[in-house]
């Protein structure tokens, strides 16, 4: 269907020359070099049973992912903005005939408010979701929110990216969606397999799964410069989902000149009255789930790949370690509850799905900066006009991490001065101060004079 070639990925998959250890071994030298692989070196690397050889692949994406972004890790949070949807995704809990679900649609008012608490919490970086619905998540509404939650300051802290992720947009609506001033569109196939799209999405504007192919050349075309793709992983075989996956990638890169700036691996979580996702058809276990991530990053090395709190904390923490560069902290998949939270509201019968991670953004930020890896609140590319090509260009050479690593340290000294914990000042300042020692030449002075800025009182410093 389309550009995505089910032909050849079915021949790939079955192609037993890929089954061949050496070959793979082989892949993974070649992915070392942080230059990308294509769909039939992708399926091979898909195909790897040996513990040992799986092994050096999660080696290997761990080491390109740190040669293009460093070590550091980029949080944000999802705000949900209304579960109302004329869909009918039989995965999700906000389809339109579950009759359980509580229906609800923020007031701008209330979303300043769940902003608000993103930004008391520590978030710079808001992730907007919506249900597809014409007058509930129509553009004047988005646009509004938008407007609203970048008003926002509260003693120079506020949201200075957001980024979007609603159903696909005309040509005309996207041009509207840029001049709000967003970062990423964001929008997931859910699955490339078309049989398995139809079944998926019995009804609704969603149906057209050419419309949703197609919504990132759109997108693009209005000049919107980062797009985010994804697939929902567990509804149909993950190899075959990979590879649509990177089909899609590869195919944005050719005809643009710019890949997908990210990435998104959302697996199937329990949702209420959701029949697949309650039963998933393909579900994916921890082990493959961990492979394909590895095998995406060493595919597509320049691309932020995001991780949601559908996951749980322990396996978050093994995925960080083959390639995942950005995560949502201190998440809530239903409108209103970042508010509603702190009056223990039961939010089962508003979310979306359900979480697999519940710790706080604190929790997060000790627990990652305890592993080695720099918390980052940075927005910087964004706003200095680093997108589209111009981000890709710094990426794919491996010089983005230059940028990357100064920018995530000036913000979670941020962080630490104004919202961490006892716990994570003490675990975080030691730790700056032991990264900076690692920065070498003009670059460490650069770093070192942000970070003096920041304690002196000035925010929303960077590169
Ligand atoms: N309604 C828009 C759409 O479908 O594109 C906006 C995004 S929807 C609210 C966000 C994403 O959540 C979906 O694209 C889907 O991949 C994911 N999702 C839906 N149900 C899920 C479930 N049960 N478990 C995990 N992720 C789910
Ligand atoms: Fe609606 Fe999106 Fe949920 Fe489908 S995934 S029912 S389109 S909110």
């Amino acid at each position: 269907m389309e550009f995505i070639n089910e032909d050849y990925i079915n021949y790939l998959l079955e192609s037993e020359e890929l089954l061949d250890e050496n070959y793979q071994k082989d892949l993974i030298q070649k992915g070392s070099e942080a230059k990308g692989l294509n769909l039939k070196e992708a399926a091979a690397l898909l195909n790897i049973n040996s513990p040992e050889i799986l092994e050096e692949l999660h080696h290997t994406a761990k080491k390109v992912k740190e040669k293009i972004y460093g070590n550091r890790l980029v949080l944000f949070a999802p705000l949900y903005i209304t579960n109302v949807c004329v869909n009918n995704c039989l995965y999700c809990a906000f389809r339109k005939d579950n009759k359980e679900l509580k229906r609800r649609t923020l007031t701008i008012d209330e979303i300043e408010e769940e902003a608000r608490f993103l930004v008391l919490t520590g978030q710079k970086r808001i992730l907007l979701v919506a249900g597809e619905h014409p007058k509930k998540a129509s553009m004047d509404f988005i646009g509004g929110a938008i407007d609203r939650i970048y008003n926002i300051n509260l003693s120079g802290n506020n949201i200075r990216r957001l980024n979007v992720n609603t159903a696909p947009l005309t040509l005309e609506d996207f041009k509207l969606l840029k001049s709000f001033g967003i970062g990423t569109y964001q929008c997931f196939m859910e699955t490339y397999h078309y049989q398995t799209y139809k079944v998926m999405h019995p009804e609704g504007p969603k149906r057209d799964y050419a419309w949703r192919l197609y919504a990132m050349d759109r997108a693009l075309q209005a000049g919107i410069d980062d797009v985010g793709i994804g697939s929902l992983f567990g509804l149909t075989d993950y190899k075959f989902e990979t590879l649509g996956l990177l089909n899609h990638a590869f195919d944005l890169d050719y005809k643009y000149g710019v890949g997908p700036h990210t990435i998104s691996i959302p697996r199937l979580e329990p949702a209420l009255n959701a029949p697949a996702a309650l039963n998933p058809p393909y579900a994916v276990d921890d082990v493959s789930f961990k492979k394909l991530v590895a095998v995406i990053r060493l595919a597509v090395p320049y691309t932020g790949m995001i991780l949601s709190t559908r996951e749980r904390a322990e396996l978050r923490r093994e995925l960080f370690e083959v390639g995942i560069s950005q995560i949502s902290a201190g998440s809530r998949t239903a409108p209103g509850a970042y508010k509603e939270s702190q009056e223990s509201i039961d939010e089962h019968n508003l979310e979306q799905f359900q979480l697999g991670d519940h710790r706080t953004l604190d929790e997060v930020v000790k627990d990652i900066t305890s592993l080695g890896y720099m918390p980052s609140f940075c927005t910087a590319c964004y706003r200095s006009q680093r997108t589209g090509d111009r981000f890709m260009e710094l990426a794919k050479s491996g010089n983005i991490g230059k940028i990357c690593v100064p920018n995530a340290m000036a913000t979670f000294r941020e962080y630490l001065n104004d919202f961490a914990s006892d716990d994570t000042k003490l675990i975080g300042n030691d730790f700056l101060q032991s990264e900076l020692k690692k920065i070498e030449g003009v670059t460490r002075m650069k770093t070192k004079t942000m970070i003096e800025r920041v304690n002196e009182g000035e925010r929303d410093i960077y590169l």
